[in-house]
């Protein structure tokens, strides 16, 4: 009963397979070898032994071929020559002794495994030799006249002996035909050609010359292989050269974007989880800047030493993917086992011995990192490392020496990181309560009009971030403007004058010390820029200024004309919009312009309410 039930388990198209092709190996050495070998005479079992010694070397001595590392053994020229020179039936006594020292070398290897190579060996010899004496080749000198018989049994025996491996791999590991057609010609043509020349060559040794003549071709083809090695090695090195990172000992940029491809084609089709973390060291410029660049790269091979060792031994390859950020490419991680990986790796590096670690504001080396887990939809890889992008310039937001899963972080959590950031700056505004009341309404208003604006734009999270918080803030220089010039109601002297101008640059280093809100630098330092190049403090015109400082210098000057103060006319809406009209293209931006004025009449002016205001 569980002979049938492992017979059953055998009978799929494999094990038939196998099945026929040993049988066809018995068969073929029981009727060409006929138990000859047990009347070999003396001279006969000398030409053995060295044969399979011959073998035996050129198995071990291979012709290593860039760029798979594939090693291509020449032992077939042996059993070419041997048909060529003896017939096949001292052949195939010669692969049955190869094939059991084989069998005896690599004894974990399952016998049947053994039997299956015998027999198709046994083949490709059977065919190769049938071959060569139907097309008129006769045993003996190598002979001119039989050079299509060489070339046509040549032929025969790797036709043979590829395409019975590639059916017996294609059914054992369901590989595609592609890879079936790629076995039979691209790779091997050369070694085809490469096996009948040493054959022939061969031949017309151990057919003149007997075992010196082998032994000659020995020592050339072990010279040969060697070559073969060295120039492969040095094909290694070049190649490793092109992909590696020196500074840091990692995968360079170039290669990390192939594996990136290749890894996710495998994921899209195996359906199998992979997962992209991004890391960037925290305050990498402070350690730069105190104890200069070449510091600074010691410390990129430290960490990359670091991500090397915490690496090895897993499917994750870590990569140096610009400056002081790496990648990790991990397949078979969905996010939650990458985090938990790139969190342990933080944690070691927190608690590394580093000189110079005590100018970090956590004190040690840290990073930040975002992660990103491929999903079906996933079409392109730059949207994978996008995502962790996003993860990672949250972990940074957050305070950094962090990791972060993409999308852990939803819509409400921005809005409620977004309110915590405005609550933060308003309170720094509160400082013009004393100083100028109406700087802080203004901002105020400013800041009420760019949310507006942010929908009518269709911004997204972060741009709508910058935008907002910029218009809160942009004015908070003139915190550094002398209480009377600030108050003045008389016309302001040229030097005065100065003086305000120069809150924009004020406002970028109030702004600077606190990094958590640096990307507002522009709006800060460029809403008083006009479209025409006139403005200041730089002079930019155009697109030079970006457009969302172009919008907040409609929206400033909008809501500065159209403000209430004491001794000042005020425009109403209207008379402010023609301003803006009057001066597009000058000091406004004729598109943004035309945003903004809409927006005003179909929000503002439609109002009975607000109309009532003016
Ligand atoms: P954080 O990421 O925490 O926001 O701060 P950071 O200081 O690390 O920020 P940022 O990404 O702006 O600075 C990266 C710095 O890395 C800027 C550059 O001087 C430095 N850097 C980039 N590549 C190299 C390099 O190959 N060697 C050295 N020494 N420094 C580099
Ligand atoms: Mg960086
Ligand atoms: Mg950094």
């Amino acid at each position: 009963m569980r002979l049938l039930k492992s017979l059953h388990q055998h009978i799929t198209p494999t094990g038939i397979y196998a099945v026929v092709i040993c049988l066809a190996g018995a068969a073929i050495f029981g009727y060409t070898n006929k138990g000859s070998f047990l009347q070999y005479s003396s001279l006969e079992w000398v030409t053995v032994y060295s044969m399979l010694g011959a073998v035996l070397i050129l198995e071990y001595f291979t012709f290593q071929l860039p760029p798979a590392s594939n090693k291509q053994s020449m032992d077939s020229s042996v059993y070419l020559a041997c048909i060529f020179v003896h017939g096949s039936e001292i052949a195939i006594f010669i692969l049955l002794l190869t094939s059991v020292i084989a069998a005896i070398r690599d004894y974990k290897l399952s016998w049947w495994k053994h039997f299956i190579n015998f027999s198709i060996y046994a083949l490709s010899i059977f065919s190769a030799a049938s071959v060569f004496q139907w097309v008129g080749g006769s045993q003996g000198p190598l002979n001119d006249g039989y050079i299509a018989a060489y070339v046509l049994s040549m032929l025969s025996y790797f036709a043979v002996n590829t395409f019975t491996l590639g059916l017996y791999f294609y059914l054992a590991y369901e590989g595609s035909l592609k890879q079936l057609r790629r076995a039979f010609v691209a790779e091997s043509l050369l070694v085809y050609l490469c096996t009948l020349i040493l054959s022939l060559v061969l031949t017309v040794l151990i057919y003149h010359n007997g075992i010196l003549g082998l032994v000659l071709f020995l020592g050339l083809s072990m010279l040969l292989s060697h070559a073969f090695k060295k120039l492969f090695d040095m094909f290694r090195d070049v190649e490793e050269k092109s992909i590696m990172d020196r500074r840091t000992g990692l995968y360079n940029h170039s290669y990390f974007e192939n594996s990136l491809e290749s890894e996710l084609r495998t994921a899209r089709k195996d359906k199998l989880p992979l997962s992209l973390a991004l890391i960037d060291i925290d305050d990498f410029k402070k350690f730069n800047d105190q104890f200069g660049h070449l510091k600074g790269d010691q410390l990129l091979g430290f960490l990359g030493n670091l991500l090397k060792k915490e690496t090895e031994k897993t499917s994750i390859t870590a990569s140096r993917y610009g400056g002081e950020e790496f990648t990790l490419l991990m397949p078979g991680y969905s996010a939650e086992q990458a985090y938990e990986v790139v969190n342990r790796i933080r944690k070691k590096l927190n608690d590394s011995h580093y000189e110079g670690v005590e100018i970090f504001p956590h004190g040690c080396l840290s990073f930040s990192a975002g992660i990103s887990e491929y999903q079906a939809g996933i079409y392109d890889k730059s949207q994978l490392v996008d995502q962790a992008d996003k993860a990672l310039y949250y972990a940074k937001r957050q305070g950094k020496n962090a990791v972060h899963l993409s999308g852990s972080y939803n819509e409400t959590e921005r809005e409620i990181d977004l309110a915590q950031d405005i609550r933060d700056i308003e309170q720094q505004l509160t400082l013009f309560l004393y100083k100028d009341i109406n700087a802080f309404k203004h901002s105020k208003r400013v800041f009420k009009y760019a949310m507006d604006i942010s929908e009518v734009l269709g911004l997204g999270q972060e741009d709508k971030r910058g935008f907002v918080l910029g218009a809160l803030i942009h004015d908070i220089g003139k915190l550094e403007i002398p209480w009377d010039i600030m108050n003045k109601k008389e016309k302001l002297t040229p030097e005065e004058w100065r003086l305000v101008k120069g809150h924009v640059t004020w406002g970028r280093r109030i702004v600077e010390a606190n990094e958590r809100f640096e990307e507002l630098i522009p709006f800060i330092e460029l809403h008083h820029e006009r479209y025409d190049g006139t403005g200041y403090p730089y002079g930019f015109a155009g697109d030079e200024i970006p457009r969302l400082c172009r919008m907040l210098t409609i929206i400033d000057s909008f809501d500065a004309m159209t403000t209430e103060r004491p001794y000042q006319r005020t425009k109403t809406f209207e008379q402010a919009l023609n301003e803006l009209r009057a001066c597009s293209g000058t000091q406004f931006d004729p598109e943004l312009t035309r945003i903004f004025i809409r927006y005003i009449k179909d929000s503002h002016l439609s109002s009975p309410y607000i109309r009532s205001l003016q």
